[in-house]
């Protein structure tokens, strides 16, 4: 189903109505207009190297040194330290300027929702950020470029300077629990949502993919717009295939009303 925006316009509970509390889900297909490659789309990261996976599994991490070494060489040139926003993330910028955004959910790492003027309160991420490092033995928490400048010294598995205890993203892995106040947050604010938009995320990472149907049940339309089919197009509203950061600011503007 890939429904055209006007037809999307008008589904059920729209009518004449605009939306006054739109909650989006972003994952990792709304950063690859700005360089950052996803995990599972044509292009991704794991389709060209399914040995990658090991990289963000937590199992591994702590088993392995060498796949320690591994991600700290990798975390030193990620693309999130100069990936720039694109339209795509300033179309959501711009629902939050006219009061309509409720919540801003992510699935991202890269911070580059807060990059493009976001507020950082109404952006729930919930499988946390690259810019910080924790420590996996006390929780110590810092941030991730003074432990990069480590790496560029000569350590190659840099520990906590607390505790001695192993170092890792800020990033919840594969393996990893998700923290439950972020989780239930993310599900609270989708259920209070009149206008739900999935963007750019392959919906197959559980639970987060529940907020759509959590959406949907609270009365929410539901809008996705990715480029691949997701397990969740038979109940949306509207289906959009088309790239991001073309389709978002159209969608967005007629979500506020400032087009027609
Ligand atoms: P995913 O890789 O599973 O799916 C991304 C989807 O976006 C794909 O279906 C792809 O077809 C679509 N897509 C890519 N570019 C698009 C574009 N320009 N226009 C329209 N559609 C586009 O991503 P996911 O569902 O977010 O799950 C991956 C997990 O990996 C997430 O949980 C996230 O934590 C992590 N991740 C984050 C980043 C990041 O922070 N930028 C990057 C890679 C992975």
């Amino acid at each position: 189903m890939n429904v055209p925006l006007r037809q999307a316009r008008e589904t059920p509970r729209s009518g004449a109505e605009r939306a006054e509390r739109v909650v989006v889900l972003s994952g990792a297909g709304i950063s690859t207009e700005s360089g950052i490659p996803d995990f599972r789309g044509p292009q991704g990261v794991w389709t060209k190297d399914p040995q990658a996976e090991k990289l963000s599994n937590i199992h591994y991490y702590v088993a392995d040194p060498e796949i320690r070494r591994k991600s700290w060489q990798s975390r030193l040139v990620h693309p999130a330290w100069t990936a720039q926003p694109n339209a795509g993330h300033m179309a959501i910028v711009e629902l939050e300027r006219r009061g309509k955004l409720h919540a801003l959910i992510t699935q991202n790492i890269d911070g580059l929702h807060q990059k493009a003027g976001n507020s950082p309160d109404r952006v729930i991420e919930v499988h946390g950020t690259v810019h910080k490092v924790v420590c996996l033995s006390c929780g110590w928490k810092g941030p991730m470029q003074e432990t990069l400048a480590r790496v560029r010294a000569g350590e190659t598995d840099p520990e906590c300077k607390a505790c001695g205890g192993m170092l890792k993203s800020d990033t919840i892995s594969f393996g990893q629990a998700l923290i439950p106040e972020v989780i239930d947050r993310a599900m609270e604010a989708a259920a209070e949502a009149d206008l739900f938009l999935s963007v750019g995320t392959s919906l197959k990472v559980y639970p987060i993919a529940g907020v759509v149907q959590v959406a949907k049940r609270g009365g929410a339309r539901v809008v996705i717009v990715n480029a691949e089919p997701t397990p969740f197009d038979g109940i949306a509203d509207a289906v959009i295939r088309e790239p991001i950061g073309e389709v978002l600011p159209r969608i967005v503007g007629v979500a506020v009303g400032a087009v027609n």
